[in-house]
């Protein structure tokens, strides 16, 4: 599913998390290729247009200009509005199935002939009953086609929900207005009225659902769609939501060769949020949509949000902001700061444990050896700094041969460690009278780098 689309940002994602620093012109290529893996995947012009502008702006942002990882912190950027345009940005509610009304609670399902809506109440029926433990009635009224009442009724015994019998010669309306009596009469929890589509958007078919629509008052109004036809999916679906008040979408098939686009621009085109995905034939084969979890799968990275929020975690804000006030105020850098320095930096080292988690071929890209080797010097370096004194911590200066040696013992290293430890601390000491305080975060990633 969506392969194309992951292979191309898998590749950006790829390049961009080993960028250690982000100028205009790394991110105006990375943005080009977002932009055009989408365009390729079918997304809709407008969509794609709004989703590039708002990852510039936050790319030109503090959020990532700040951070000690740019382009991991992009790529967060990129996740996280994908998952926004996808209605992530609606609330974790937004994309969940509603039932929270007066018993039964009413689905409407509308449709084109053969986007799957039939098939799609045997599924939800199926995935209300297990998951959410309801009882389930289900009816059709497709009264042109007796075929499609009897293929419900086949699905609904699959699937061991109710099945409300209709018949050819009644009334849609009539017809669901009856099996919503029946599930009133019989406690049922959901009532699931699968209607007629036809193969084009139709004046008939629309008055029928939106008659069906106003004596029903169902709290979910889902509009199934084959996410196959790509941009004519989203171009129903317009149609669909200008003449019914649509709450959600099913988008169908996407276990098919489809590109993606039809996931993407719903949100964006109807205002609606996709609510579940028709991933297989069989009737196990629907998932609750989720915006976050399907953007990782579209850039291909499983843990890559967990990643982003390690890394996060392992910068202390607060502390690098007292050492930045202490600086300002004529405060000397001594060991004991240069040491909470390097903490910080085992912090964003330790994300080499992290990234086992990730794919092969990420974990090349970020070059997995040289963090390995990174954390080991800062343990070694935190070492020496242990076996001082506290004075010594505070007053590097008295630090002379006899103390040299003395903890490069205590350490376990030789005493040229030491000394190679103590002249970056200098260092360090040294950009820190320069930076005043400022630019602490540009200092800690020119030493990361
Ligand atoms: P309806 O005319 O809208 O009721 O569509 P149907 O439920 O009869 O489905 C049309 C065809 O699409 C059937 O062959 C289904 O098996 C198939 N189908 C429906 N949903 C999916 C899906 O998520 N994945 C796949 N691969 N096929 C599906």
């Amino acid at each position: 599913m969506l392969d194309n689309l992951t292979q191309r940002l898998a590749k950006v994602v790829k390049t961009m998390r080993g960028e250690a620093r982000l100028t205009e012109s790394n991110t105006a290529e990375m943005l080009r290729e977002v932009r055009l893996a989408l365009l390729e995947a079918d997304v809709a012009l407008p969509a794609v247009r709004e989703f590039i502008a708002k990852v510039k702006e936050k790319a030109m942002g503090e959020e990532v200009i700040g951070s000690l990882t740019p382009g991991q912190a992009l790529v967060g950027v990129v996740q996280r509005e994908l998952a926004a345009i996808m209605g992530a940005d609606l609330g974790p509610e937004a994309t969940q199935i509603n039932l929270a009304t007066q018993p039964p609670a009413v689905i409407l399902m509308a449709g084109l002939q053969g986007a799957g809506k039939t098939t799609t109440v045997g599924k939800l029926a199926k995935y209300l009953k297990e998951q959410k433990k309801k009882k389930v009635l289900t009816v059709s009224a497709d009264v042109y086609r007796p075929a499609a009442i009897q293929q419900l009724q086949t699905v609904a015994s699959q699937v061991g929900a109710d099945f409300f019998p209709s018949s050819a010669s009644d009334k849609p309306v009539d017809i669901a207005l009856a099996a919503l009596d029946h599930a009133r009469r019989h406690y049922h929890d959901v009532l699931i009225v699968d209607t007629a589509g036809r193969l084009g958007i139709d004046e008939a078919m629309m008055q029928e659902i939106a008659g069906l629509h106003a004596a029903l008052k169902p709290i979910e109004t889902l509009f199934v769609v084959d996410a196959m036809l790509g941009q004519d999916a989203i171009n129903t679906a317009k149609a669909f939501n200008d003449a019914l008040p649509l709450t959600g979408v099913v988008l169908t098939k996407l276990d098919g060769d489809a590109r993606g686009g039809a996931a993407l621009s719903v949100r964006h085109v109807t205002g609606k949020p996709v609510k579940f995905a028709g991933v297989a034939e069989k009737l196990d084969g629907l998932e609750p949509f989720d915006p976050n979890r399907m953007a990782n799968r579209i850039l291909g990275m499983g843990d890559i949000l967990a990643l982003v929020e390690e890394a996060k975690k392992g910068v202390d804000v607060a502390a690098a902001k007292d050492l930045a006030e202490k600086i300002k105020g004529g405060g000397k850098f001594d060991l004991n700061d240069f040491k909470a320095q390097l903490s910080q930096m085992k912090k964003m080292g330790g994300l080499s444990g992290l990234m086992d988690k990730l794919p092969a071929q990420f974990q090349q890209a970020a070059g997995n050896a040289d963090m390995d080797q990174a954390e080991r010097q800062v343990r070694r370096m935190e070492g020496i700094i242990n076996s001082m004194t506290p004075q010594e911590r505070a007053r590097p200066e008295l630090i002379k041969a006899s103390r040299k040696r003395r903890i490069a013992a205590g350490a376990g290293v030789q005493v040229q460690e030491v000394n190679r430890m103590l002249s970056q601390f200098e260092q360090m000491q040294s950009m820190m009278k320069k930076l005043k305080g400022g630019g602490m975060m540009k200092m800690m990633r020119s030493m990361k780098g």
